[in-house]
């Protein structure tokens, strides 16, 4: 029988798996897509039921009004930011702007599962560079992984899943490494968690720098997963390119609306974020002393280096009513959510180490 064929790079796609889900009407803790667990602020709720009365229309396609609230929190040019349908998107954006085919991408692994996908779909070849034992990038390898074939290279900081921040010095010397035509895009999705004072400072990076692009999210600190909003920050030119390769109308109405009040409520949903950092600091705190080494976090996870144990430990914790994300082989990723919820995490990795 004669079939449309599918594109043969999609036989190798490794597949995005979303964390568990809290089945409807069941009592159980997710802490498996690091989520915000503090549900919208009552303006945001508004903002979202408003912008509801209007979405007959299309959005406005360059999220006008959004883009400049986002340029001028950055202090940044309007024409340097590029929104879309969740910093996925927008890097998926990226790459389709800037690779030919079989350019590669030099990535660190294990890092987001997104990387692999984005990248064979945009018809580039990913390059893996492995994440040391410590959960940290290793910029030195990754420097040296650059061929005359690389087109990006994919920084990831803080890790998902592992934690770390690259520091600023490590960052410098990489940068100083790598090819000004290379692109590097610096992935600050848990940006507002950090607090390592050794962290870069991403906006004076790329004002260094005409060869880096940021990605930020409005799903982690701001709390809209759900309605996927992010965006990059390139030079104009770029940026130019960007918009060019991204979805029309990415970004919803409501998305847009929802991002603008949250934008306006920095500072409260920043006090939010300072709690998950300090419950992050109580959670890493006691698994420490229970005898777990855990690698640093600057975000608002926590990674359990379990190895062939991880699906098990994920099966034991759903078990006891916490839903965590494991990788087969590697580990587990928990996120920081409810004092609650660490506090019946820290019964399940208790009882685990005792088995
Ligand atoms: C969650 C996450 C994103 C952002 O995803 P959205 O599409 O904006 O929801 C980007 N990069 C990393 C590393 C992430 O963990």
């Amino acid at each position: 029988m004669t079939r449309v064929p599918l594109r043969p790079a999609l036989a190798d796609l490794p597949p995005y798996v979303p964390g568990a889900r809290v089945p409807v009407g069941a009592a159980a803790f997710k802490l498996s897509s690091n989520e915000n667990p503090y549900p919208p602020l009552p303006s945001v709720v508004l903002a979202i039921s408003e912008a509801a009365e209007d979405v007959n229309r299309y959005p406005d396609m360059y999220a006008t009004e959004l883009t400049a609230a986002i340029a001028s929190s950055l202090a940044v040019p309007a024409e340097s930011v590029v929104t879309g349908c969740g910093s996925v998107a927008v890097l998926g954006h990226v790459l389709t702007a800037v690779c030919r085919p079989d350019d590669e991408v030099v990535m660190p692994w294990r890092s987001f599962e997104a990387y692999p996908i984005a990248i064979t779909l945009a018809g580039a070849q990913g390059v893996p560079v492995p994440v040391g034992d410590d959960g940290r990038l290793d910029l030195e390898a990754m420097a040296a992984a650059v061929t005359e074939r690389t087109r990006v290279v994919l920084v990831c900081t803080p890790n998902n899943p592992t934690g770390p921040a690259v520091h600023a010095d490590e960052l410098a010397t990489f940068l100083a490494a790598v090819p000004r035509d290379v692109l590097v895009v610096l992935d600050e999705a848990y940006v507002e968690f950090v607090r390592d004072s050794e962290a870069p400072d991403g906006l004076a990076v790329f004002a260094d720098h005409p060869n880096v692009v940021l990605l930020r999210t409005f799903s982690k600190a701001f709390g809209l997963a759900g309605l996927r909003v992010g965006y990059a920050v390139a030079r104009p030119r770029l940026a130019a390119g960007i918009r060019a390769a991204s979805t029309p109308f990415g970004v919803s109405h409501v998305g847009q609306l929802a991002a603008l009040a949250s934008l306006r409520a920095t500072a409260e949903l920043m006090t939010r974020v300072d709690a998950i950092v300090a419950e992050r600091a109580r959670l890493l705190a006691c698994l420490r002393t229970q005898g777990w080494a855990v690698p640093d976090s600057q975000a608002n996870f926590v990674w359990l280096a379990l190895g062939d144990h991880s699906t098990a430990f994920a099966e034991r914790s759903g078990r006891a009513g916490v839903l965590v994300r494991p990788f087969a082989g590697d580990g587990v990723r928990v996120s920081v959510g409810e004092p609650e919820a660490t506090d019946l995490l820290l019964e399940v990795t208790a009882d685990w180490l005792s088995r």
